[in-house]
């Protein structure tokens, strides 16, 4: 298995905007994939003001800047996009039937060394692996949000992937100066697996009447140490998503003690989803948020 040069990055969102910009930043070249020009330039858009960024940190020069969106091709052909790819990283849509289309897809489009690596959060990579036909080079590199900023990448062994894969993935993280950590695919992988039922529990002792929101975020700031409360947190993750983590993990385990907190369901079925709807565990209307 050969050196990795060229990237495609599926999925142009919150987490493929940032991939395709740090591999870039650190010299690949990147294919930036998604479903319309709209979209692709938003997220080109999103790179060149965190560049901008960078560069008013004094972390990069202006002509980093440009050499690093001058390595961005964007693209709508997904397919012809893969011809040349060592690395494709699929960051599209958190949907179990979009990545298994998307994994067949390009399982017949790369070629036979190019590695398949999903940033899923929660979906089985042994799953995505088994419906290609290379599930020895597929294999889970999951960023934390932001990427340019966050250093750890979690890589996931699927049940079939191989040591060279893994070896190779590992040295890539490393590359764009990230931390990779070895995990082996079940529900939650280490991240998601230990933060969520934390949260989860925050919301189980506001249920009962244990604390206040405030009560607890302050418990747990100032008493552990976290840069944010629980239910800060789960308010800036989004509620719909801490619950989709719940089931997933209360699903894989088939174990109770993952069940998802009745307040977190209730709240998700009002429409209370935290930061992005304006109503969480905090208010978010007005400009310093209250319960
Ligand atoms: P997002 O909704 O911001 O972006 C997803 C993008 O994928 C959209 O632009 C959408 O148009 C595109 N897309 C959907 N189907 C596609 C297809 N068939 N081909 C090409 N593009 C397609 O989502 P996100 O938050 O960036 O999440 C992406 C992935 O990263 C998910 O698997 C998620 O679980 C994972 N993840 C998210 C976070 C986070 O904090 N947001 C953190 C770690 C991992």
């Amino acid at each position: 298995m050969g050196d990795i040069r060229t990237i495609v990055v599926v999925g142009s969102g919150t987490m493929g905007n940032g991939i395709a910009h740090v591999f870039a930043q650190y010299g690949l070249t990147v294919r930036l994939n998604d479903l319309s020009d709209e979209l692709l330039k938003r997220a080109l858009g999103t790179i060149t003001s965190n560049l901008d960024r960078q560069v008013k940190k004094g972390t990069l020069t202006e002509d980093q800047k440009r050499e690093t969106l001058s390595r961005i091709m964007p693209t709508t052909r997904l397919v012809e996009a893969c011809a040349d790819a060592d690395l494709v990283v699929e960051a599209a849509t958190e949907n179990e039937t979009v990545k298994m289309e998307l994994f067949r897809t390009l399982d017949t489009s790369t070629p036979a060394h190019c590695i398949l690596a999903s940033n899923t959060s929660s979906i089985s990579i042994t799953a995505l692996a088994a419906v290609t036909k290379r599930p020895d080079r597929v294999i889970g590199m999951h960023f934390m949000n932001p990427v340019p900023v966050m250093k750890l990448v979690e890589v996931i062994r699927g049940l079939s992937t191989s040591q060279d894969t893994f070896e190779l993935v590992r040295s890539t993280a490393q590359r764009l100066e990230k931390v990779a950590v070895e995990v082996n695919d079940y529900p939650g992988f280490v991240s998601n697996r230990v933060l969520l039922p934390m949260l989860n529990e925050a919301m189980y002792a506001v249920m009962e009447g244990v604390a206040t929101p405030e009560a607890i975020d302050t418990v747990m700031k100032l008493g552990m140490n976290h840069p944010m409360g629980p239910l800060q947190l789960a308010d800036f993750i989004g509620l719909d998503v801490c619950l989709s983590i719940m089931e997933v993990l209360y699903n894989g385990f088939g174990d109770s003690k993952y069940r998802p907190c009745p307040l977190l369901k209730k709240m998700v079925a009002a429409g209370h989803l935290g930061r992005k709807s304006g109503r969480g565990f905090y208010d978010y209307s007005s400009p310093s948020p209250a319960r």
